[in-house]
């Protein structure tokens, strides 16, 4: 039986941004890839408020442009509606999740780092502390990776799980060109992933970095067989 593989994240771009390459080469190892976001990213006009407006995103649009960054992949997507920006750690939160990974019993799950110094946004907080706490219910669950948080040295993040996504690199880039409505955005640049690609890669052995290997980066909550 193929191996499933939950991702659970917040919003719209976070696989994009924070594990596209490692989903790729799941699937490419023939695992069974579900990606659950929490909300539909309505929230996030930052590049907007600074031009002093204060709107809403299109739900669906940001929705659509994840699809689009995934389009030709076969992964399955599950949308759960929470409010973009004020999702809260706790009972209601832990049961939406909860109820889902019932339902998919994966083997594997990929979700935030819970940032315990509040560094990263507060809704990813929030998902990675829902995850761990309603994962220890789920039986099927063997491995679980925290993502790297972005803001990586502030955040306490401290990663020992490495994919190699060089073979990826450049699809991750065209999918992250898919995010349009959070066009501007330092971290959805190029050399922002390359930095961090190749800091990983150095860190694991400097004729990777050399030879321009490019690293995503967890930390491994629980491995067990
Ligand atoms: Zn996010």
């Amino acid at each position: 039986m193929k191996e499933k593989v939950a991702i659970v994240l917040a919003h719209p771009d976070d696989a994009e941004l924070r594990c596209y390459g490692t989903i790729c080469k799941y699937l490419d190892e023939g695992k069974e890839c579900i990606l659950l976001i929490a909300s539909s990213g309505e929230h996030g006009i930052s590049i907007r408020e600074e031009q002093g407006k204060n709107v809403l995103l299109d739900k669906k649009l940001r929705e659509e442009e994840t699809l689009l960054a995934f389009a030709g992949l076969s992964i399955s997507f599950r949308f759960l509606h929470q409010k973009d920006g004020y999702m809260e750690y706790g009972r209601d939160l832990i049961h939406a999740i909860e109820s889902e990974l019932i339902e998919m019993q994966p083997d594997i799950i990929i979700t935030h780092y819970p940032d315990s110094y509040g560094v990263d946004h507060q809704d990813h907080t929030s998902i990675g502390k829902a995850v761990l706490n309603c994962s220890s219910r789920i039986n099927s669950v063997k491995k679980i990776l925290l993502c790297d948080p972005l803001k990586t040295v502030r955040s306490g993040f401290m990663p020992n799980y490495f994919v190699d996504i060089t073979d990826y690199f450049d699809k991750k880039m065209m999918a992250l060109e898919c995010q349009k409505s959070q066009g501007g955005r330092f971290y959805l640049e190029e050399n922002f992933h390359k930095t961090k690609g190749l800091f990983y890669a150095a860190n694991l052995s400097y004729e990777l970095a050399r030879s321009e290997h490019f690293f995503e980066a967890y930390e491994m909550y629980i491995c067990y067989e």
